[in-house]
């Protein structure tokens, strides 16, 4: 429980909200129709923010959300926005705290379509059958399910209003290692089934090496790789996807985890000059600390590094 009278805290959440709202900058990517593109990054690395901007939770404070020719943010004809945005769901991190535990699960469920007035009969039941629930479940409270479960639930309520594509934020990362898989596999099986296309976010490269046809790579709210994940993970070009891919969870000898990437995350409101990652590199040159890399193509990849050869 915060006090908020406490003026050093207003601080914090002053610099937490700025930070938050500086986050991205510059970030052009392009997901192609019934694919997988997953952004990874570290927490404040701004990959939230950009699926909060694409489901219109958020507004860019400059520039462009473009999906399929309208930009969202600029565009004045409303119905042209409103029917992108129906194409558009979000799936969460916390399946706990996305669903009303006042409501049943079949109004959970059917809420999206129910707004814009659709028909909702037996539509709550077809769904919780299709995530692999059972159409009884429709009578039930969020508290009788189990975290998976849940998830399943949410992605029902997504699939309610028959959407395109959906932003997936960490959906399976409050989830339990093996419930992980099946929750994977479980979406896997619904895009190939509905043509669905996912922007799928993680801090993980390992969650999203199996499931993703295109991986960017985010650090301090830019994009610094972006490669199909075998190239990412045969051929790594940027050091900071070298890092990455060298943290990924790991045991040792003693069934510990092996610590995570040195160094910290800097401050997203004063990013490092130059290259943002100069500080945490090995490769930094005084050029790294003067001049920001730009994305280039380099062996079927793209990089934002000058020593990425
Ligand atoms: Fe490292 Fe320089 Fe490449 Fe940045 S541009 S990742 S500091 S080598
Ligand atoms: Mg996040």
């Amino acid at each position: 429980i915060f006090d908020v009278s406490k003026p050093w805290l207003n601080r914090v959440i002053e610099r937490r909200k700025k930070a938050y709202l500086t986050a991205v900058s510059d970030v052009s990517f392009e997901i192609e129709e019934k694919t997988v593109y997953s952004l990874v990054g570290e927490s404040g690395s701004g990959k939230s923010t950009i699926g909060k901007m694409l489901v219109g939770l958020l507004p860019p404070t400059e520039g462009s959300v473009e999906i399929r020719g309208v930009d969202l943010a600029r565009e004045t004809d409303a119905a042209k926005v409103d029917a992108v945005r129906a194409d558009i769901q979000m799936i969460f991190q916390d399946p706990f705290a996305s669903l009303n535990p006042r409501w049943r699960v079949r109004d959970i469920i059917v809420e999206p379509v129910a707004a814009r007035g659709g028909e909702t009969k037996g539509l709550a039941e077809k769904l919780l059958e299709q995530v692999g629930l059972s159409a009884r479940d429709a009578g039930k409270f969020p508290h009788e399910f189990s975290g998976g479960q849940r998830q399943r639930i949410c992605i029902a309520r997504a699939l309610a209003s028959e959407p395109k594509l959906i932003v997936c934020d960490e959906p399976t990362s409050a989830l339990d290692v093996s419930v992980q898989a099946q929750v994977l596999n479980l979406m896997s099986d619904l895009k190939d089934d509905l043509g669905l296309t996912y922007l799928f976010i993680s801090h993980d490269l390992t969650v999203v090496q199996h499931i993703s046809d295109r991986v960017g790579v985010l650090y301090l709210g830019r994009l610094v790789e972006e490669a199909s994940p075998t190239e990412l993970f045969d051929d790594p070009k940027h050091p900071y996807t070298q890092m990455l891919l060298e943290a990924a969870p790991k045991l040792d000898a003693f069934g510990r985890d092996v610590p995570p990437p040195k160094g910290e995350i800097p401050d997203p409101i004063n990013p490092p000059t130059g290259c943002a990652f100069h500080p945490r590199c090995p490769l930094a040159t005084d050029r790294c600390k003067a001049e920001r890399p730009q994305m280039r193509g380099l062996r079927g990849a793209k990089v934002a590094c000058h020593m990425a050869e």
